[in-house]
C-alpha cells in the first residue's frame, strides 16, 4: 500500500513542478514515506534522515517530509526532535502535500498533518492524472481497519474501514490498463472487507473481467474472517481472477488466535482453505505468522508448525512478536526472547524446505509468466507466474508486457529461471 501512496504522492507533486528523479543527492525535497508495523520503523527514519543530512552537508537544505504510519503515530516526537524536517503527513492526509510543499517553500512552516480524512483523500487523488505505467499496478479499493488485532497498529495510524465507490475504482481499472498495466493488484488492508453500496469484491472482480487488454486479477491482504462464499466462487468464475491467495493465519494454535482477537480459529481456516480448493483445485496459498506471541508455549508453536506442514503454504512472511506502541499486547508479558528466535529459525527452516520442493516440482515443467520488465543492463527478464512466483527469462526479443509460456530450467528458493523459445513465437500481441 506504500507503493500505491507513494505512486499517488509522484502524480500530486507533478502539479507543482516536481518530478521523481533517480539522482537523490541532487534532490530538492526528500519524501519518506514510512511504515509503522513492526520494531525499529522510527529508528530507521532517523538513520535516512542523517544520511540525507550527510549527503548535504555544506549544501542548501533540501526540503524533508515524512509521510506515512510512522508520521502519523509519532510525528509530534519526530518533528520536535529533528529539526532537518519540515513536515510530517498521515497516510489519509497526503492529498495536502502541495500546499504543505509551498508554505515551506514560501515561509518556512513547519506542517504537521495527521488527519484522518480519507473521503477527501480519494475524492482529490480522482481529480489527478495517474502517470503510473507499470505492467503490474496496484489500486486501493479500501483502508483501514475495525477488526483491532491485539498486535496490530493498523487501526491506529490507518484509521477506520474505508471503501471506495465501485464507480471510481472501475474507472481508475480502466485508465491503469489504457497505461499499459497488465495485471491489477486490489489493495487495502482488508480488502475482502470491502463493501460499498452493496457492491462487495466479487463485484469488482467480475467486473474487471470485462476489461478487454487486462489479463491478470489479484487481490492483497485478506482476512480469513471474511472469505465469504461468493469471493471463493470467483477463484471458479471469474476468468482473470489468479488461483493464488495471500491468507494470512498468524498461528496455527486457535488459543493464540483467540488471543491475538483474529476472530477465527484453525478449523475455521482450513474449512476456508478446502473450499478455495474446491473452487479451483489448482489454488496455492501464501500467509503471515506471528512467532513468540505472549501467551505461547511450545505445544502452541507445534501447532503452527502442524498447519504449515499440512497445507504447505508456497511462500510465508513470518516475524517474531514486535510489541507497537499503544496496542493491547504491547502491554502483555513477552515470550523469552532466545525462545521465540529459536522458534522463528525453526519455522522458516522448515517453511524455506516447503518452497524449496514445490519449486523443485516445477523444474522441467512449463509455468504461464506475465513479463513485467527488463533487468538492468541485461537480456533478462523479470515476471511473475500464475502462482506470484518470481520468474527471470533469458531472452534477446523485448518481453515487456507479454504473457508468455516458460519452460523451467533452473530454480532457487525464491525464484524460477527460463529461456524464451523464439521457435514457439506463442506470445500475445502487448
Ligand atoms: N490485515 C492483514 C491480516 O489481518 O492478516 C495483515 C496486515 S498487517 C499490515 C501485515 C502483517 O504484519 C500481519 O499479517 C502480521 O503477521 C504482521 N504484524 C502486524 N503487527 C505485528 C506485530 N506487532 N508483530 C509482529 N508482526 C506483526
Ligand atoms: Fe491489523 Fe489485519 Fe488485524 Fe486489521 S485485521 S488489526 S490490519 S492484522
Amino acid at each position: 500500500m506504500n507503493e500505491y501512496d507513494s505512486d499517488r504522492i509522484i502524480d500530486l507533486i507533478k502539479i507543482n513542478g516536481y518530478e521523481k528523479t533517480l539522482h537523490s543527492d541532487q534532490a530538492d525535497c526528500y519524501i519518506i514515506n514510512t511504515c509503522h508495523i513492526r520494531e525499529k520503523a522510527t529508528e530507521k527514519v532517523f538513520h535516512d534522515i542523517g544520511r540525507v543530512k550527510k549527503k548535504f552537508r555544506n549544501r542548501k537544505k533540501p526540503i524533508l517530509i515524512i509521510s506515512g504510519c510512522v508520521a502519523q503515530a509519532e510525528g509530534d516526537i519526530l518533528i520536535q526532535k529533528e529539526k532537518y524536517i519540515d513536515a510530517v503527513i498521515g497516510p489519509q492526509s497526503y492529498q495536502n502535500i502541495n500546499e504543505i510543499i509551498k508554505n515551506i517553500e514560501n515561509r518556512n512552516i513547519r506542517t504537521e498533518s495527521t488527519e484522518f480524512d480519507v473521503v477527501q483523500k480519494f475524492d482529490s487523488l480522482n481529480k489527478i492524472k495517474k502517470l503510473s505505467n507499470k505492467i503490474s499496478s496496484y489500486l486501493t479499493i479500501q483502508e483501514g481497519c475495525d477488526k483491532f488485532c491485539k498486535f496490530c497498529v493498523v487501526p491506529y495510524t490507518r484509521g477506520p474501514e474505508y471503501s471506495r465507490g465501485f464507480e471510481e475504482i472501475i474507472n481508475e481499472a480502466e485508465v491503469l490498463v489504457s497505461k499499459g498495466a497488465k495485471e491489477i493488484v486490489l489493495l487495502g488492508q482488508n480488502v475482502n472487507a470491502y463493501s460499498n453500496n452493496k457492491k462487495k469484491l466479487s463485484d469488482i472482480i467480475y467486473k474487471l473481467d470485462e476489461i478487454k487488454n487486462l489479463k491478470r486479477i489479484r487481490f492483497t491482504t485478506s482476512h480469513p474472517i471474511d472469505m465469504t462464499d461468493d469471493l471463493i466462487e470467483a477463484f471458479k468464475y471469474s476468468s482473470k481472477l489468479m488461483p493464488f491467495l495471500h491468507l494470512p493465519v498468524q498461528s496455527g494454535s486457535s488459543k493464540i488466535l483467540k488471543l491475538m482477537n483474529r476472530k477465527h480459529t484453525v478449523n475455521y481456516y482450513y474449512d476456508i482453505i478446502n473450499k478455495l480448493k474446491k473452487a479451483n483445485p489448482s489454488m496455492k496459498f501464501s500467509s503471515d505468522f506471528i512467532i513468540g506471541y505472549p501467551g505461547e508455549t511450545k505445544e502452541d508453536f507445534n501447532e503452527t508448525i502442524r498447519l504449515m506442514s499440512k497445507i504447505k503454504f508456497i511462500n510465508t512472511y513470518s516475524f517474531i512478536f514486535s510489541p507497537r506502541p499503544g496496542t493491547p499486547a504491547s502491554k502483555l508479558k513477552s515470550v523469552d526472547k532466545n525462545q521465540a528466535l529459536i522458534r522463528l529459525q525453526e519455522f522458516q527452516k522448515l517453511s524455506e524446505k516447503i518452497k524449496y520442493n514445490y519449486k523443485n516440482e516445477l523444474l522441467g515443467k512449463t509455468v504461464r509468466v506475465l513479463v513485467e520488465n527488463r533487468l538492468k543492463n541485461q537480456n533478462k527478464y523479470f515476471g511473475k507466474d500464475e502462482f506470484s512466483n518470481s520468474v527471470i527469462i533469458e531472452s534477446t526479443r523485448d518481453l515487456t508486457g507479454l504473457e508468455i509460456d516458460i519452460k523451467v530450467s533452473k530454480i532457487n528458493t525464491n525464484t524460477l529461471f527460463g529461456k524464451y523459445d523464439k521457435k514457439k513465437d506463442e506470445y500475445e500481441a502487448a
